[in-house]
């Protein structure tokens, strides 16, 4: 299970001493990232898409600090991995050819792309003004919930 927090970007936030993962002493930090897309369009005076990323670090032993690491590199491979053989596999298939191979990569690449998200310690959407900041471990969010005294 995990829990959910919206805060103000504003609100400065505490972060319990220890990591985030397993509770032990934290000797490092992490960051978790958030992005925004928005129309570029709207506020700059050329057209397109532009993405915004904002991010916070959270303490983290340096054993789960590599851990989060890893799951990093497979959210971004499972990704490339999705539209890449999502790319390959439509161009075959308007051929007439029916990939299998390009099926099951992109099926593979979907659920690590789909675990990489779940397996993150804490995950950071944002907002303009808002952040939602999603803790994995339930003991660890109840401690930053008190800290920061919200729910
Ligand atoms: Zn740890």
């Amino acid at each position: 299970m995990s829990k959910k927090f919206r805060v103000s970007v504003h609100t400065p936030l505490k972060w319990p001493n220890k990591c985030a993962v397993c509770g032990e002493n934290a000797t490092t930090v992490y960051e978790a990232h958030g992005g925004l897309i928005e129309l570029a369009c709207a506020f700059t005076d050329y057209p397109g898409i532009k993405t915004k990323v904002q991010s916070i670090s959270y303490p983290i032993c340096s054993k789960h600090k590599y851990t989060t690491i890893t799951i990093r590199i497979l959210y971004f491979i499972s990704f490339w991995g999705m539209l890449f053989s999502g790319f390959v596999g439509l161009i075959f298939y308007k051929k007439g050819l029916f990939t299998f191979s390009a099926l099951a990569i992109f099926l593979i690449s979907l659920i690590a792309f789909i675990a990489s998200i779940k397996w993150k310690p804490v995950r950071l959407r944002w907002g303009y003004h808002f952040f939602t900041i999603i803790i994995r471990n339930d003991q660890y969010a109840r401690e930053f919930a008190l800290v920061n005294n919200i729910e």
